[in-house]
């Protein structure tokens, strides 16, 4: 069996401070340690599950948070230019799930822990054929179009109830409650790297359960700015962009990726 981890770092076990997951900030060393802890518990929950091959993808900021030399020996890292059309280099359809550890929920969500869609200053909500999506729906999109359902999700409580409500049958695992964007109370990690394999172990085999995530097309993809500025920016640059009042824009697709692509331009 072969699986794949993207992993994120606000949804981590122990963070909840944007000091704690930026380069040079004054916790962030500590906070990869905290990351590769988790990445790892999952890789061994894998391997014991029966897993012969587990890619993990870096998916914070740079993509280089991990530390690479403490990461689980079963462990293939996957790194690659970071255009969404190669988010998830060696992605195929020979992988039995996807698992999104340490994701968070789309920005705007009440509560959430470090809540964001992509960009913290730029995004203040993304909708895709009039719903609202985030990087849990996005990335799960990414790996739908290859054939590969996510089967686990990690993160705050938000995290796990917007997966459910994305996904529908997915196993998720809740590292901490949020009760605001830098505010809440956290699972302590080392209790986190206790528990969290039990649950990877239930995600492998639950997998059938899961489907690959897709939507049918043609694509509108809204997207509100958080400033007239940026949407002004965005307009000239695209082709077929119509805007909607000051902050907003639609662009329109019937090509999936080629959207997205778009969307994050
Ligand atoms: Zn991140």
């Amino acid at each position: 069996m072969k699986f794949y981890i993207s992993v994120d770092m606000e949804g981590i076990a122990g963070i909840a401070l944007k000091e704690q997951i930026y380069r040079g900030e004054m916790f962030y060393e500590e906070s990869r340690r905290l990351l590769t802890d988790e990445v790892n518990a999952v890789v061994e929950a894998l391997v014991q599950a029966g897993a012969t091959e587990v890619f993990v993808k870096d998916a914070h900021a740079s993509g280089f948070n991990l530390l690479c030399g403490s990461l689980h020996p079963l462990a293939t890292l996957a790194v690659g230019p970071l255009p969404l059309s190669n988010r998830f280099p060696g992605l195929d359809g020979t992988f039995d799930g996807a698992l999104l550890i340490g994701y968070h929920a789309m920005a705007g969500t009440p509560g959430a822990l470090l809540e964001h869609t992509f960009s913290y200053a730029d995004i203040s909500e993304l909708a895709l054929n009039g719903a609202p999506i985030g990087e849990i729906g996005i990335d799960a999109l990414l790996f739908g179009r290859c054939g590969v359902p996510v089967v686990f999700v990690s993160g705050d409580d938000k995290a796990c109830a917007e997966a459910h409500r994305q996904l529908g049958t997915v196993v998720t695992y809740e590292t901490k409650k949020g009760t605001g964007r830098h505010a809440g109370l956290l699972k302590a990690p080392r209790r986190v790297l206790a528990e969290i394999g039990e649950s990877v172990k239930e995600a492998v085999t639950r997998r059938s359960e899961c489907k690959p995530y897709a939507l049918p097309g043609p694509y509108e993809m809204r997207i509100d700015y958080t400033s007239t500025n940026l949407a002004d920016a965005h307009a000239f640059e695209a082709d077929g962009v119509r805007r909607q009042g000051g902050r907003t824009l639609k662009l329109e697709d019937d090509d999936l990726m080629r959207l997205l692509v778009r969307t994050f331009r």
